[in-house]
Formats: C-alpha cells, structure tokens, sequence
C-alpha cells in the first residue's frame, strides 16, 4: 500500500539519543510503518532515526523546515 505524500500527511516528530535536538518532518505513512514494523523514518532533511513517541518539545528542524516551504510552501 502506497501512500501520497502530502502536506497534510507530515508532523513533526522528534528523534532521539540525538545531537541535534529537533523535531523533524516526517511523513505520515512513514511513522505508521516504523510503528508497525519497527523500522527507521527519514525525515525531509533526510535524517533516519528510530522516532520515539516522546510529544513533540523541540524548536524544528531548520531545514525540514525549509524544504518543507520549498515543496509545499507554508
Ligand atoms: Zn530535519
């Protein structure tokens, strides 16, 4: 089953055991799978990280963010 990515389909979403603490952008059909399956996300930035579900506490990812405007604008 593929999923479209859209807008709608990101969130921030925060790595962890991390230097760089931030929320990055994921898609939404990749979280699902990394729950289901327990595999890596990759962030737009293209960060892989096994996410934890800690809510979301840190500033953004700078350059999620700016890809993020660049794809979908904001
Ligand atoms: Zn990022």
């Amino acid at each position: 089953m593929t999923e479209t990515t859209t807008v709608r389909q990101t969130r921030p979403i925060t790595g962890d055991g991390d230097h760089e603490r931030f929320a990055h952008y994921v898609r939404k059909g990749d979280i699902v799978r990394s729950n289901v399956e327990g595999v890596e996300v990759e962030a737009l930035c293209g960060k892989r990280w096994i996410p934890n579900r800690d809510p979301s506490r840190y500033p953004i990812c700078p350059t999620c963010k700016e890809i993020k405007s660049k794809l979908w604008g904001s």
